[in-house]
């Protein structure tokens, strides 16, 4: 056992700041007390404005983000509707697989791992598809197995090109609270996230924010799937007053409440520049030592996690090993197509300058161990230098912190 805490770097789950912790260790309570929505009406008004949401409402699951993934089909799609989709990584792989098993047809495109959602085929497909015959459009904003963040803007602009009525279906999971995640402005319908991720809490909560038009979908489809532990009628009926269909996850809720405290305290604008210049630290990191990343171009560089390749003949297993067991550090896998090939660097959630400042030292150390031919220093001193270059903190504590992304 190590008297210091395994220093967790994967892309969820993250970690959770002291005063969520605190918030959570509290004793179970009545969730049908007449006080109760006093709690919980205000819980679901902020997570609102974390998915900048125009219209709509968010449901909370006592489940993981596949949960909600599920949810957001079966309220809304019937069995044999066509929707499009495409695959570039274990999450992606995984939101195909889920709706193939229950029973959607998919337009699937099948795209390169460490690229991401392939703006110019969706565009073709709508335009194409004069009869309307796809009922929702499939896109994961930040593809975790990979470290490829997608434009949504962009599918909103595919939809609205083609004049096409889909529903648009965006996996947040590793993407909201950390990432700027445009619900209203893009024209989304029904996002996906869980607690686990941005949200710094343990797993437990499936998030589901879904637009106007998606409720109204939901009111109005015929032959829609079966669908009972997550009904949205269901959930509306009681939500309304303040409660819950089901027994809520009390404790995970306490917890939101102080993770969207925090985030509020900070700002929301401040979190995201904050992820922006920790993931931008760990790339200029690898670029000093002379590895690639599984993202193939600057343009689906994530925020939130790096996958980095290791060199020819050099199992990332191997340095992901080493870091566990020399380092007392927990890095990502590889998943899939690209086990072995990389390891991940989650950076989302209760993070600053010094801790990836540490865990890029560990990750040196583990690398070098490995074999890889690397400079020791080299990716933690480049990283130095990008966070002094885009200090946000003043060095005597007297102006405001202010948002910079460089
Ligand atoms: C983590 C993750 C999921 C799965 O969420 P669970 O909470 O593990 O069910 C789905 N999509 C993405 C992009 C993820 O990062």
């Amino acid at each position: 056992m190590n008297i210091v805490q395994p220093h967790l770097f994967i892309p969820g789950p993250t970690n959770i700041p002291e005063p969520v912790r605190q918030a959570m260790n509290i004793p179970m309570e009545d969730m049908r007390s007449p006080e109760f929505p006093k709690f919980t009406l205000p819980i679901f008004e902020d997570l609102k404005k974390v998915f900048k949401m125009k219209d709509g409402r968010v449901f909370i699951y006592p489940s993981s983000g596949t949960g909600a993934w599920e949810s957001a089909i079966t309220n809304t799609l019937a069995v044999g509707d066509k929707v499009l989709m495409s695959r570039f990584g274990q999450f992606s792989l995984l939101w195909v697989d889920m709706a193939e098993r229950l029973g959607l047809k998919v337009e699937l495109c099948d795209e390169e791992w460490g690229t991401g959602v392939p703006l110019e085929k969706y565009a073709d497909i709508l335009a194409k598809d004069k009869n309307h015959e796809i009922k929702a459009v499939f896109a994961t904003h930040n593809e975790t197995a990979t470290g490829v963040t997608s434009d949504i803007a962009g599918v909103r602009k595919a939809l609205d090109a083609a004049k096409h009525p889909a529903l648009l279906f965006v996996d947040g999971v590793s993407s909201v609270g950390s990432l700027d995640m445009r619900m209203g402005e893009w024209g989304v319908d029904c996002c996906v996230s869980g607690s686990q991720k941005g949200f710094m809490l343990p797993t437990g909560l499936g998030i589901l924010a879904v637009s106007q038009k998606a409720l109204d979908v939901n009111k109005s489809t015929n032959g829609r799937m079966n669908r009972c532990f997550l009904s949205w009628e269901d959930m509306i009926k009681t939500n309304d007053l303040g409660f819950f269909p089901y027994t809520p996850a009390t404790q995970l809720l306490r917890g939101l409440r102080a993770s969207l405290d925090l985030i509020a305290a900070e700002g929301l604008e401040n979190v995201f520049a904050r992820h922006h210049r920790m993931g931008a630290a760990v790339r200029a990191a690898v670029d000093a030592w002379g590895l690639k990343l599984c993202a193939k171009e600057a343009k689906w560089h994530s925020d939130t996690v790096s996958a980095i390749l290791t060199p020819d003949g050099i199992d990332a297993n191997i340095v992901l090993k080493t870091a566990y067991y020399r380092y007392n550090t927990s890095l990502g896998t590889g998943l899939n197509k690209v086990a072995g090939k990389v390891f991940r660097i989650g950076h989302l959630g209760a993070l600053d300058e010094g801790m990836i400042g540490g865990v890029l030292f560990n990750v040196e150390m583990a690398l070098l161990d490995s074999g890889v031919n690397i400079k020791a220093g080299s990716g933690t001193g480049a990283a130095a230098e990008y966070f002094r270059k885009t200090a946000t903190r003043s060095a005597t504590g007297v102006d405001a912190p202010k948002a910079k992304a460089a």
